[in-house]
C-alpha cells in the first residue's frame, strides 16, 4: 500500500502558488499579525470578520454570526478570487482569517499567507516533508490546518514536527519533533491553542502506533503534558494512575508494541470548564481478537476524553464503541453546544462518530444524554441510556473463517469532514456517509512493528466483479447531507449526495448552510428546510470545509477545492464512479456580485486500458491478490482500481517490463513517495502482484464504464 507505482508523478505539479484576482481592494492587515490571545478567542463572536481557530470558536461549531450574505441575496454569490497550488493532492484544510490575511495549508504540510481580500501571496513555508514519509500515512498527505497565537502560527507536518512560524515573515522560530522516529506516525490534523498551550495528536494507529495528546508552551515549545490515550508497555510503570486502571480492560499476552488509539483530529475546549475535549481513534489491529484476545473494552480506543487544560489530567471519559473491531473512530468533530432538553439547560457537547450514532452528552460530567443512529447501522441495535453501553449485534463480531457484514463499513458514518451546529436552527448539519464492509479475520495475520497491518482479510472485502453484484454494492455507497436535530435526535431534512465522501459544513446566521461535493461544486443552502439556493463550479471534488469571513466591511466565503484523502485512494471503483475525474486544487474565494471567473477546463481525454495479455496461472493470480490487497491498495484502490488521485496501476507503462521490480524493489520512484517494498516483498511477490495487475487490466477492458471518466 501507500505505493505509488505508475509512472505519472502527481506529487508536484508545475504550477507554483499564483494567485489572482479582480479586486483591487486592500486588506485591513494589523501591526503584528495573527495577534490572537486567550480573550480573542474566548470572545470570537464579538469579532465575526475574523476565522480565527480550526472550528471559527472553541466550540468548534463552525456557525458564523456574518449575515451580509443571506439567504435572500446568496444568488449573487460569485468567485472573487483564486489561488492555484502546487499539488494535486487532497485538500482538507481550513484556513484562519485574522485581521484581514488569511493562513492556510495544503498537502505535504505547506503553509501559505495571502490577503483575505485579494488572495495576493504574502509567504509560503515549505516544511520539506520527506516524500518517503507518506507511505506511513493511512490516508494521502493531507493537512488540515494551522493555529494562531501572538504572532505566530503553528503546523503539524506529515513526519511528526510541530513548527511555529512568525507570522509576519513565515520564518519558522521553533520547531520540535513531537514522535519517535521510529514508528510510522503522521500528523494531519490542526493544532488548537489553549491557554498558551498549542494542543497536538497525531494518527498512525492503522500503523501500530501508540496514541496521545500533547501540550506545547507557544512561545518556547517546550512540553507542557501529555496524555496516552492506551496503556504502554506493561514492563514500564504506568505514565498515570487512571492508565492503570484502562490496563485492566485489555486482554492477552502482555503487548509489547502498541496498539493505536491516535488523537487525529477534533480538539475543542470549553473555557469556563476549563476542560479540553478531544476524541481518540480506533485499535491496532482493528480485529480485537488480535489485539485484545479474551475481549475487553480497550479503553480508551473509540473513546471522547476531557482532560484539565493545564495539566492534561484526566477528568472523564465516554468509550462510544467499547472493544471496537470496525475502525470505529471518536476522533470526528466534536461540537460544544448549550441546548434546553426536557426543560433544562444543558451544557452539552455533541459528536457523531463512525460508528453511525449521534452522542449527545453532558460535557462537565461525560454522562450520556442521547444517542440515536444517524445512518444505516448494523453492529448495535442501540445505546443502552443507563449503562450508556451499546446493545451489540452479536453477529457482528467476525473472526478467521467467519466474515460479518456490518454497516458502517471502515470509511464509517462519519469521518473527519466538519460538522457544523447553527444556535439559531438548533440544527447540526452532518456530512453523513452510507458504507458498510464484509469484516473478516486475516487468517495469516502476524503483528509487526511497522507497516500497515489491521487483521483484515481485504481480499474477503474486495470489491466482487459479477457486474450485477457490483452494481447493486455500488448503490448503496452513497451519502448525504443531514440536518439533525440533536434535541429530539432525528433528522430534520436532508440532501441526498452520489459519493459518500463531501466537503465539511459552515453554517451562517444568514440562514444559509455551504458545503462542497465529490462532483466539484460548493452549494449553498437555507437552513431551516434545506432548499437549495446556490451553486459554483469549482472544477475539482471538495472534501474541505467552507469558511466565512470579512475584509473591508465585505462578507467572503473561502474553501480550498481538491479531491483526496482516504476515499479516493482505497475505495476503487466507489471512488472512481462517484468523484470528478479531473483534480485541480486551488483556493477560492467568492462575494456577493463579484466577476472573477475560472480558466476552463482542459479537456479531458480518458487514458486507454493497453495492458499485455494475462498469462499467468490462476495461483499467482491469486497469490498477488492477496499481496495486493492489504499491502497496495490503500494507496492504489480496492482491487487495482485508483480512485483519481494517485495511479491507477491497471494503465501502468512498467506491466511488461523490469521497471516494475525497480520501482516497487528499489525504490525508484522514491521521490514521488513510492518507496521500495523490498523488506515485506520477494521478487516473485512483486511479480506475483504486477500478474494480478495485469489480470485486473485484462479483465477491465470489456467494461468501459469502470474506465476513469
Ligand atoms: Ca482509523
Amino acid at each position: 500500500m501507500i505505493s505509488i507505482l505508475a509512472i505519472t508523478l502527481v506529487l508536484v505539479g508545475a504550477a507554483g502558488c499564483r494567485s489572482k484576482s479582480n479586486s483591487a481592494a486592500t486588506a485591513q492587515e494589523s501591526a503584528t499579525p495573527a495577534n490572537v490571545d486567550a480573550s480573542r478567542l474566548i470572545n470570537a463572536d464579538q469579532q465575526p470578520g475574523n476565522w480565527m481557530s480550526y472550528g471559527r470558536t472553541y466550540s468548534e461549531q463552525r456557525f458564523s454570526p456574518l449575515k451580509q450574505i443571506n439567504d435572500q441575496n446568496v444568488g449573487q454569490l460569485a468567485l472573487a478570487w483564486y489561488v492555484d497550488l502546487d499539488t494535486r493532492r487532497g485538500q482538507e484544510g481550513t484556513p484562519i482569517v485574522v485581521d484581514g490575511v488569511m493562513y492556510f495549508t495544503t498537502a505535504w504540510s505547506k503553509v501559505f499567507a495571502v490577503k483575505a481580500a485579494t488572495g495576493e501571496k504574502l509567504w509560503s513555508y515549505d516544511p520539506k516533508v520527506p516524500p518517503e514519509w507518506a507511505v506511513n500515512a493511512c490516508c494521502d498527505v493531507v493537512n488540515r490546518g494551522v493555529a494562531v497565537w501572538e504572532g505566530k502560527v503553528f503546523v503539524g507536518t506529515l513526519d511528526g514536527r510541530l513548527v511555529a512560524l512568525d507570522a509576519a515573515s513565515g520564518r519558522p522560530v521553533w520547531e520540535i519533533l513531537t514522535i519517535d522516529a521510529h514508528f510510522p506516525y503522521t500528523i494531519t490534523g490542526a493544532p488548537r491553542v489553549v491557554k498558551g498551550k498549542v494542543l497536538i495528536g497525531n494518527g498512525g494507529a492503522e500503523y501500530g502506533v501508540r496514541g496521545y495528546i500533547s501540550a506545547y508552551d507557544a512561545a518556547s515549545g517546550k512540553m507542557v503534558w501529555r496524555f496516552y490515550t492506551i496503556p504502554g508497555d506493561p514492563s514500564q510503570p504506568y505514565e498515570s494512575p487512571v492508565l492503570e486502571k484502562a490496563a485492566k480492560t485489555w486482554t492477552g499476552p502482555p503487548r509489547k508494541l502498541a496498539s493505536g488509539g491516535t488523537v487525529w483530529d477534533s480538539v475543542s475546549y470549553d473555557p469556563d470548564l476549563d476542560l479540553v475535549y478531544f476524541g481518540v481513534g480506533n485499535g491496532t489491529p482493528w480485529d480485537r481478537h488480535a489485539r485484545s484476545p479474551q475481549g475487553g473494552d480497550n479503553l480508551f480506543l473509540s473513546s471522547v476524553v476531557a482532560l484539565k487544560a493545564d495539566t492534561g489530567e484526566y477528568v472523564w471519559h465516554y468509550q462510544e464503541t467499547p472493544g471496537d473491531a470496525w475502525d470505529f473512530d471518536s476522533a470526528e468533530s466534536i461540537v460544544l453546544a448549550d441546548l434546553t432538553i426536557n426543560q433544562s439547560p444543558r451544557k452539552v457537547l455533541l459528536h457523531a462518530p463512525k460508528n453511525g450514532f449521534f452522542y449527545v452528552l453532558d460535557r462537565a460530567t461525560g454522562e450520556l444524554i442521547s444517542a440515536k443512529p444517524y445512518t444505516a447501522v448494523s453492529w448495535a441495535t442501540g445505546i443502552d441510556l443507563k449503562t450508556g453501553r451499546p446493545n451489540e449485534n452479536p453477529q457482528a463480531r467476525y473472526e478467521v473463517g467467519k466474515g460479518a457484514p456490518v454497516a458502517p463499513g471502515p470509511p464509517g458514518g462519519h469521518s473527519w469532514h466538519s460538522m457544523s451546529f447553527s444556535p439559531h436552527t438548533r440544527l447540526v448539519y452532518l456530512p453523513v456517509q452510507e458504507t458498510g464492509f464484509l469484516y473478516k479475520s486475516d487468517e495469516h495475520f502476524q503483528k509487526k512493528a511497522i507497516g500497515y497491518n489491521v487483521g483484515i482479510d481485504f481480499v474477503a472485502g474486495g470489491m466482487p466483479q459479477q457486474p450485477e453484484v457490483k452494481k447493486a454494492i455500488l448503490g448503496t455507497i452513497k451519502g448525504h447531507l443531514s440536518a439533525w436535530d440533536p434535541i429530539q435526535q432525528r433528522e430534520i431534512w436532508r440532501v441526498d449526495r452520489q459519493s459518500p465522501v463531501n466537503g465539511g459544513l459552515l453554517s451562517t446566521a444568514g440562514n444559509l448552510v455551504f458545503q462542497g461535493t465529490a462532483q466539484g461544486n460548493l452549494e449553498a443552502y437555507r437552513a431551516d428546510n434545506g432548499q437549495k439556493l446556490w451553486s459554483a463550479d469549482a472544477q475539482s471534488g471538495i472534501v474541505a470545509a467552507p469558511i466565512t469571513y470579512t475584509a473591508n466591511g465585505e462578507q467572503y466565503v473561502a474553501v480550498l477545492a481538491g479531491w483526496g484523502g482516504v476515499f479516493p485512494l482505497a475505495a476503487g471503483e466507489a471512488a472512481l464512479s462517484s468523484g470528478r475525474a479531473q483534480n485541480v486544487s486551488r483556493l477560492l474565494a467568492f462575494k456577493l456580485n463579484s466577476k472573477a471567473s475560472l480558466p476552463s477546463l482542459p479537456p479531458f481525454t480518458p487514458p486507454q486500458l493497453n495492458p499485455p495479455k494475462s498469462i499467468a496461472t490462476a495461483a499467482t493470480i491469486h497469490r498477488g491478490e492477496t499481496l495486493f490487497q492489504p499491502l497496495c491498495s490503500p494507496c492504489h484502490g480496492d482491487v487495482a482500481v485508483g480512485g483519481g488521485v494517485l495511479p491507477d496501476l491497471r494503465y501502468s507503462g512498467s506491466l511488461d517490463n523490469d521497471q516494475w521490480f525497480e520501482i516497487v524493489l528499489k525504490g525508484q520512484l522514491k521521490q514521488a513517495g513510492m518507496v521500495s517494498f523490498d523488506k515485506d516483498l520477494s521478487h516473485d511477490d512483486a511479480a506475483a502482484i504486477r500478474a494480478y495487475v495485469v489480470f485486473r487490466a485484462n479483465q477491465s477492458l470489456p467494461q468501459p464504464a469502470s474506465a476513469p471518466k
